[in-house]
Formats: structure tokens, sequence, C-alpha cells
């Protein structure tokens, strides 16, 4: 049987970011992950200034695709609002893989199924030991499903449902556009631009509601789609896949003795825009705060609204790293993202 200190169930950006912070204080840490690296997650891959400082990143030296936005375009019916803000964009396909590698902790391809606590800590699958569990599985984490479901049941009325696709497509608008509540839509639809000719598209909605006013996901892509061809995206062909998750709720107990529950596990995206990303990378930094010092974890600082970090950045007052002037330079010189852009 292998043994390690902290055994992590879930690369993602949850458990990365704990395996990361573990790794810096010499932590004997092992992530399990189901898929092999990098992999596939169905997401927008819009990320705030908040993530960008949480993970210390140097954007300059952020070898993949990385778009600054200067600003949303936020519609609403009849009104179309550009918000000047600083966000990013990254695919996640080389995100992901970037964050767990960068993080230096051992990786196991490994599904787990069998979560069993014993006096010493854990055993997964017969086949693990460790003293400290961190569950960063998403939403159908093995670790919330043996150790937290019964203690916090997920709210089927904050149940998000999403259709999507990313594809490779010679975008000519850089800007981030949001439609929130298109032909009654209980969520918004995006067009969220990659740098060099990637473009995510998708829908995201409250399965609760479409279920109960009759709608069905896909008619709301037809919509969004057929917006696109006409406007932003004229001739993408694509191939949707969806995915659910929960919006935050009440989260009553995340962690039990020396096991945790961290980002999509513990239900973390905002409430307002179903924003993940952020959520599981500061819990899962919290996770290994709360191992590495004894101290208690907490989500106070997780936040449960995007807003208030999209006004950050709109006064200017978010990070150093919202400062960054939207380029970046290539190993030749020239500025590589937000070339587009047209005030650039
Ligand atoms: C369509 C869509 C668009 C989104 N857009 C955005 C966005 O633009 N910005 C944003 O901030 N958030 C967005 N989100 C939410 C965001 O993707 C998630 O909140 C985020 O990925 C959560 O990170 P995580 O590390 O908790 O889980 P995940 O990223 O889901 O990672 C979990 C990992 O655990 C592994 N795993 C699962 N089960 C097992 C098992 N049994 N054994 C071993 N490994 C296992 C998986 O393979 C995976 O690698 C979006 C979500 C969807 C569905």
């Amino acid at each position: 049987m292998r043994s390690c200190d902290v055994l992590i169930v879930g690369g993602g950006p949850a458990g990365s970011a704990a395996a990361w912070k573990l790794r810096r204080e010499g932590v004997d840490v092992l992530v399990l992950d189901r898929e092999r690296f990098p992999r596939l997650k169905l997401c927008a891959g819009w990320i705030t200034p908040e993530v960008v400082r949480d993970l210390d990143m140097d954007l300059a030296a952020y070898p993949h695709r990385l778009l600054t936005f200067p600003r949303l375009r936020v519609h609403l019916g009849r009104l179309h609002v550009p918000v000047p803000c600083v966000q990013y964009s990254i695919r996640r396909f080389e995100f992901d893989a970037w964050l767990l590698e960068r993080s230096g902790a051992p990786l196991e391809q490994h599904n787990v199924r069998h979560v069993a606590a014993d006096a010493e800590g854990f055993v997964i699958d017969g086949a693990f030991r460790c003293r400290w569990l961190i569950g960063a599985g998403g939403t159908r984490c093995p670790v919330y499903r043996t150790l937290f479901r019964e203690l916090n049941p997920r709210a089927s009325e904050l149940q998000i449902v999403t259709l999507e696709h990313e594809i490779q497509y010679d975008w000519q608008d850089s800007d981030c556009h949001l439609w929130f509540f298109d032909h009654g839509l209980p969520g918004y639809s995006w067009y969220v631009p990659k740098e060099q000719g990637w473009l995510n598209v998708g829908v995201g909605g409250i399965a609760d509601r479409m279920k109960r006013g009759g709608q069905d996901i896909r008619q709301h892509w037809a919509h969004l789609t057929a917006m696109l061809e006409g406007g932003l995206a004229p001739g993408a062909r694509y191939d949707p896949s969806g995915y659910s998750y929960y919006l935050r709720g009440r989260v009553d107990v995340v962690r039990r003795d020396n096991a945790f529950i961290t980002g999509d596990a513990a239900g973390l995206a905002t409430r307002d825009l179903g924003e993940g990303i952020g959520p599981a990378i500061r819990s899962g930094l919290r996770a290994a705060q709360a191992i590495v010092a004894g101290e208690p974890y907490r989500l106070e600082d997780v936040t449960g609204a995007s807003v208030g970090s999209i006004a950050r950045s709109m006064l200017g007052r978010a990070t150093r790293a919202s400062v960054f002037s939207g380029r970046r330079q290539t190993p030749g010189g020239g500025p590589v993202h937000g070339l587009r852009h047209r005030d650039q």
C-alpha cells in the first residue's frame, strides 16, 4: 500500500492549488486523478485578478494562451453595457495541466471509488493510505460522497446545467460578452475568446427553474448560436457538451477530522455568475494552510459572489495583477495577447 501524509483526490484547480502550497512547505503529497493530463474540462475559462494573485502567477511567463479583457460586454434585453474592468481567459486544457505540473506534486492516474476512515487516517481503494485527505474531485467527488454528503446535502435549486463548446475560431471581437436572461433563460450565455484563435461559447441556467418552466437547455443553445451566426461568430460549427455543478448554498461542514472538501466538491461556485475556479483555488489554499499551520479551515474569504471582484477591477483597486497592461511579450518581443483589442 502506498502511503503519504496528504492525499488529494482530484487535480483540478482546487487540488493543484492545495498541492502547490503543501509542496512549498515540504509536505509529502500525492494527487490522484482519474484522467490523464492535460485533460478536457468543460469551462468557459474566465479567470479573475484574484486568481492571478492567489496563484502568484507571472502573466508574462505563463506559457499558454491567456487573453486579457479590458471590458466585459453585458447584454440584458435591449441594454448593452460595456463594463470596463480587467479579467482574463485561459484554456482549461492548458491551465489545469500547467497548475498541476507547477505544484511539483506527484500525480497518479487512479479513479477513486472507495474511501474509508480508520484510527490512523484514511485508506483509498485499499491501495493508498494517508493521514490527511483533501476532496477536490469536483461535483461528483468521492470524498464528498462518502464523508460529507449526509452532513452537507446539495440543494437541488442551486444546480446549474450547461452546454458549451470550445473551438478553434478566428474571432474578430476580443471582448467577453455575457447575455443575461435571454429568451427567459434563468442564467446567462457567453462568448469568451481565447488567445490565438480559440473561442468558448455556452449557456448555463438553473436546472430546477428550467424544468419548472418547461425549458430545454438545447433551445437556449440554438438561440445563442443563431445569434452568434448573425453577428459575432459567423460560420462557426459546434458540437456542444453538457455538465452540471452547484452554486454556493449553505456549506455547513467542510472538514471532518483530517478530511476536507474544496472547490466544486464543496459546492463553492459563486451564486451570481457560477464562477468556480477562483473559489476552488482559494479553498484549496485554505485547506493546505489548515494542514501546515494547524489552523481551522474557514471559507470566510472564499467569495460567494463575483460582482465584487468585477467592481474592484472596475475601480482599478483589485490587485497588482489587475494593473497589468493587458500585453505581454513573446520571446521575440511582440505582444501576444490583447493584440486584437481595438483600443490597443
Ligand atoms: C460549462 C461551464 C463553464 C464554466 N465557466 C467558468 C468560468 O468561466 N470561470 C470560472 O471561474 N468557473 C467556471 N465554471 C466552473 C468551474 O469550471 C469549476 O467550478 C471548477 O473547475 C472547479 O474546480 P475543482 O478543482 O473544484 O474541480 P474540477 O475542475 O472539476 O476538478 C476535479 C478533478 O477531479 C477529478 N476526479 C473526479 N472524480 C474523481 C475520482 N473519482 N477519482 C479521481 N479523480 C477524480 C477530475 O478528473 C478532475 O480533474 C464553469 C463550469 C462549467 C460546467
